[in-house]
């Protein structure tokens, strides 16, 4: 079965990494919730997408410059009033449910990885007894090659379509591969059978990510990776069920 994972808890039903959209996610018969983090100033971990709070919230600032109060008193837009959430926070949301984390380490605002950052998430997680409920994710070749050091919990590295362009689907595969990677994610518009058949045949896991059309929704499915990530959890379950119904 394809795993659909609620993308920033649902961005395009509930805005962007917002509270609302992490509970109702919870409530949802998807497997996973994604969600990214950076870390605030001083020591707290938080829930957002972007390294600063500019694009999405009514407050400006970088959060890894920010103290967690500072953070706490943004609010995140299309939200209904709702503020960045903390690590902890997200872990208590889902203590009692059956849907499991997608985490994705994300660098800062250099473009460079946060310094020591993947322990601290991962003793986070562990403390709020999600780690053997997350898989990890990131874009970075240097935070994969962290989590593959710090974690024997599963960890994907997300393929952009410019480095599976230039790189092409063998050195893709080659380099995963050398870096002792088992899952690749591309994005849905750059998937196919013909690569998806080449990564399975090199024993990785193949998915998608940014479905979050109907038509892109049908292709992830239709391919049969996975799991991908959407915006539109709730389209992407009624998408199933009717083509579970009919099979
Ligand atoms: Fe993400």
């Amino acid at each position: 079965m394809t795993r659909i994972a609620s993308h920033r808890g649902g961005t395009l039903e509930f805005g962007d990494s917002t509270p609302q959209g992490f509970s109702a996610t919870a409530r949802m018969d998807v497997e996973e919730v994604e969600f990214d983090v950076h870390p605030t100033s001083d020591g707290a971990i938080v829930v957002h997408h972007d390294a600063t709070l500019d694009g999405t919230t009514d407050t400006s600032g970088t959060i890894a410059q920010m103290t967690l109060a500072e953070i706490r008193a943004a609010t995140i837009r299309y939200s209904a009033g709702g503020h960045p959430l903390t690590l902890d926070e997200l872990c208590s949301i889902y203590a009692g449910s059956n849907v499991d984390f997608r985490c994705e380490i994300k660098p800062g605002v250099d473009g460079l990885p946060y310094e020591r950052f993947v322990d601290r998430v991962i003793a986070l997680l562990r403390h709020g007894n999600m780690l053997e409920r997350t898989t990890f994710s990131s874009f970075l070749i240097p935070s994969m090659d962290t989590l593959l050091q710090s974690t024997d919990r599963p960890s994907l590295w997300l393929v952009s379509p410019p480095v599976l362009r230039q790189l092409g689907q063998d050195a893709v595969i080659e380099l995963a591969m050398a870096h002792g990677i088992k899952e690749i994610g591309v994005h849905i518009d750059t998937a196919d059978a013909a690569l998806q058949s080449c990564v399975i045949a090199a024993g990785l896991d193949f998915g998608c990510w940014a479905a979050h059309s109907a038509c892109q929704i049908k292709k992830a499915f239709s391919l049969g990776v996975k799991v991908f990530t959407t915006d539109r959890p709730t389209l992407a379950m009624d998408i199933r069920e009717k083509l579970e119904v009919s099979a």
